[in-house]
Parts: C-alpha cells; structure tokens; sequence
C-alpha cells in the first residue's frame, strides 16, 4: 500500500520554444487528473540545459498556461536551482559503483558503431533517443581514465547497465501504466531501449532522466501524467528509482496530438504554438477537446 495519500500530478515543460496544442492537452490532462480527485498540480520549470533555454519562454510559458485556465501550487520548481540535489543522487549512484565516466564525443561514438557495425554481432541498434552507446569508455582501466581526467578531457557519467541489472538479482522492477496497464522493465527492454544511459550531460551536471526521477520522487508526485513518447524513458526511470531507493510514482502515458496532416507537434513548428492561436483569436477550450486529433503510434 502506498504512503501517498494525496495525488499530486505535475506538468514539466522545457523553456526551449513556445509551447503548441500538444502541451496543452498532457498539462490540461495532469491538471484535470488531479483536480477531479482533489489532488493539486504543479508545474516545474526543466531548465538544466543553459544553452537552449530561455526566461523569455519561461514567462511564456506561465503566460500560455493561464490563457489555458491553468492555476498551479507555488513555488514553481525549477531545476537550474536543485543541482545539489541531483549530484547527491549521482553520489548514491557512484557508491554502488553504477556510473562511469564516458569521455566520448558523438563523433567518437558514431566512429565506434561504424566500425563494430561491420562485426558479426549487431550492435548498431537504435534506441528512441538515438543510437545505444557502444561501451566504448565503461572497461576502461583506472590508469586510462586517469590519464584523460587528467588531460582535463570532459566527461559524462553514464550508467553501467549491466552492473545495474546485476544489482537487481533474480527481481523483476515493474510499473504501472493507467491505460496500458502493469509493465515490466525487463532486462532486455533496459538493454536494447536505453543501454548506459547519459545521467550527467559534458554541459550539465545533469539530465533528463536523473533530474526527473529525483524531482518527482522529491515533490511527491503521485502519477506522472505525460505524452506517449516517453514511455521507454519509464523503464529506466523505474531501475533508477530501485537503485536510488524511491517509492515509483503511477503513470499515464496519453496519445499525442497531432496536427491536421497527422503529424506530431513539435516545437520547432511554429505555426500551432499557443501564443499563435491566442492571438488568432481561439478559444483553448474549443481548440483542445472537441477537434484534438491523435497521432497513431
Ligand atoms: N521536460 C520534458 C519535456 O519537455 C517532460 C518530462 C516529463 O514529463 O517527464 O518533454
């Protein structure tokens, strides 16, 4: 039985670009969700990547949101003011000796699988974020590493899949889905989805995947309401959760929407971004339930 008594949902948007439909509907769902069962809502503002966001999106996005009918818990969390913490999960990480420091570039990875490519054994496979790390940097001796570390190279830690799942045993981590029901984050799923995982970026001292299993195990989030796309992301989730000890929140992973020629919103898509469609004169209401189209994947 859970300790949470209260649902507490959240919206976690990215201030990289204007906010389009789709984010509309996946904060209108996690704020409906709660609101129906008396729970509250949050928002949470994911902006470990200095480089690509941006405050102008960030009030942007407050402002679209209200023009949606939205209203949040204060304070708003923002994720470039909790590194600490993310670094004292990376501390509990490195004591159960499941990091490593991977000093690679993209182009020294494409390189790698080019080359492994050619080999029998197939390991170009591709994970939805892109092609799995090749392990290029985990055997490297402490002597190699050190070397680098000292040559000032920079680095990312990545975690070391395998000695992940051998701190698991004979367990088998599973989550549950609202709409798809229970899952398990099986061995072969977290090898073949997501391998050694990017847990610090070389640019900050974090990542998606880190940041936001510790924020939501943080803020108490009951069930993480968020679009289909993310849910091979949730398979890792739930291993990081085992290994950093959290109670896994429940989740909902909603169609996305899509546009009238069936394509995905995106944010390099200007033309359907809230802001666009206020001051064309819509209404959210109207815009957001009666004519929502869903992608079919
Ligand atoms: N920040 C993520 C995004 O903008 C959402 C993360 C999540 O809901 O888990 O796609």
């Amino acid at each position: 039985m859970s300790k949470r008594q209260q649902v507490i949902t959240r919206f976690a948007p990215s201030p990289t670009g204007h906010l389009h439909l789709g984010h509309a509907y996946s904060a209108k769902r996690a704020y409906d969700f709660a609101q129906d069962r008396g729970g509250q809502f949050l928002l949470r503002i994911e902006d470990i990547d200095a480089g690509r966001c941006k405050p102008e999106y960030e009030q942007a996005i407050y402002e679209d949101l209200t023009w949606v009918g939205l209203t949040w818990q204060e304070p708003i969390r923002r994720q470039s003011e909790h590194f600490d913490d993310y670094k004292q999960a990376l501390g509990i990480l490195d004591q159960k000796g499941v990091l490593f420091p991977c000093f690679c570039t993209r182009k020294d990875i494409r390189r790698e699988i080019e080359q492994s490519s050619q080999a029998p054994h197939d390991i170009t496979a591709h994970s939805p974020e892109g092609p799995l790390y090749p392990g290029t940097c985990r055997d490297l001796t402490p002597e190699a590493r050190q070397v680098r570390h000292d040559a000032g190279t920079p680095y990312a830690l990545r975690l070391n899949m395998e000695k992940a799942l051998s701190l698991l045993g004979d367990r088998t981590l599973t989550w549950t889905d609202l709409e798809a029901g229970e899952q398990a984050a099986t061995a072969d799923i977290l090898r073949s989805l997501l391998g050694d995982a990017v847990l610090a970026r070389k640019d900050t001292p974090t990542s998606y995947h880190l940041s936001v299993v510790v924020d939501d195990h943080l803020q108490n989030i009951s069930h993480v309401i968020r679009g289909k796309d993310l849910f091979h992301a949730t398979h890792l989730h739930r291993l990081l959760q085992f290994l950093l000890g959290y109670e896994p929140p429940i989740y909902l992973h909603h169609d996305l929407l899509c546009d009238e020629n069936g394509i995905r919103y995106a944010k390099r898509d200007n033309s359907q971004t809230l802001r666009n469609l206020r001051a064309e004169g819509h209404r959210p209401a109207d815009l957001l339930y009666p004519q929502a189209q869903f992608c079919s994947v």
